[in-house]
């Protein structure tokens, strides 16, 4: 990388900082000594607040990543010998390296294609009807992203579609909520019309790509398969002892409304960047850019000339191309840049 090419953060929206909000509860949050283990004052204030939010009596747990949440709540949902369907490009298929095959002691992923990202209910009943012996891994749970890992979004209708599925086959629904917020933005749904009112389970909800330091809440809509979570996290490592460090930055998010204002800027900031890019001839979207993240086709010696310009993003994460995620403090200025730097490469080439 040339020295005067400083490195340029679109590559996640965990390469964005901290938001004020959720540092001024941190702070707050150290003013004075509490409890251990989530028996503090912050952890209880979040978690009523989890409740108000989604209008709900859920249980929630505070995780440290969404490796964990996703992998500790699949295993909730199923035995060892029962199967998670989900999309082939599914965050717990490719990025969580066998995660919830190993917190679930053996539960088995099966995989389905589908456009943008996105299951759908004949999907879902191919898997469950291709066999029915007792050699096949038994389906029990349906995984959905929301919002997807190509940046697109189930709308109700869709989710109401693939939870009759599930209802039909008595299947499990989790939704990875790593852009849960994004989702709720972009589609103008409350929290609670995208997850218990579409039959949801449960819920991992990403407070890191939303503006914490780190931290994501599994709330748990039904609330029989939050039983002896809190050993399962405990086991696993991820009971955090000073967990008022993570529900009160949560709180933060909550109580401002910044979890929603965060994710709207974030939004609009990719519509900003996909906006730009359908001006450029030769670069081409490669999906509908519904939330925060924009995929775009470019020819391979661009892609190495961004990244000389100092631009990080990843080419491996969904269906490959460059991928652009917007986060709660990107700005128009960077997109510019970025949208600039593409035009004069294209015009290079
Ligand atoms: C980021 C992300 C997660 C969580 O990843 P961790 O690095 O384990 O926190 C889960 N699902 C999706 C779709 C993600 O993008």
């Amino acid at each position: 990388m040339p020295s005067d090419c400083s490195p340029r953060f679109l590559a996640s929206d965990n390469t964005s900082g901290v938001c004020p909000e959720a540092l001024e509860y941190l702070i707050a949050a150290n003013q004075s000594d509490d409890l251990a283990y989530g028996n503090d004052a912050w952890t209880q204030r979040a978690s009523d607040r989890f409740r108000t939010l989604f209008d709900y009596d859920c249980d929630v747990f505070f995780v440290f990543n969404g490796t964990a949440a996703n992998s500790l709540s699949l295993a909730s949902l199923s035995q060892s010998y029962h199967s998670v369907i989900c999309h082939e490009l599914a965050h717990i298929e490719t990025d969580e390296c066998g995660g919830p095959e190993f917190f679930s002691n053996g539960s088995k992923l099966l995989t389905a294609s589908g456009e943008h990202g996105k299951l759908t209910p004949d999907g879902i009943e191919r898997l469950v009807t291709k066999r029915s012996d007792i050699h096949y891994p038994k389906p029990r749970v349906v995984s959905i992203t929301q919002a997807t890992e190509v940046g697109t979004l189930y709308t109700r209708e869709e989710l109401l579609g693939i939870r009759a599925m599930a209802d039909k086959y008595d299947l499990r629904l989790h939704m990875d909520g790593a852009r849960f917020a994004n989702a709720c933005a972009a589609l103008e749904a409350s929290p609670a019309e995208l997850t218990w009112q579409a039959g949801v389970d449960v819920l991992c909800f990403s407070g890191t790509k939303n503006g914490l330091p780190m931290g994501e809440a599994v709330v748990f809509f039904n609330r029989d398969m939050a039983e002896d979570f809190d050993y399962r996290c405990k086991q696993a490592g991820q009971l955090a002892s000073k967990m008022r460090f993570i529900a009160a930055p949560w709180l933060g998010l909550l109580e401002t409304g910044a979890w929603l204002d965060n994710a709207r800027h974030a939004n609009a900031m990719a519509r900003y960047l996909a906006e730009g890019l359908t001006t450029l001839p030769g670069a081409r979207l490669m999906f509908p850019p519904q939330a925060n993240s924009v995929f775009v086709e470019l020819p391979p010696d661009m892609l190495a000339r961004l990244r000389e310009l100092g631009w990080t993003f990843y080419t491996f994460i969904g269906a490959g191309g460059a991928r652009f995620v917007c986060a709660w403090n990107t700005s128009t200025e960077l997109l510019d840049e970025l949208l600039t730097d593409i035009r004069t490469a294209l015009e290079a080439g």
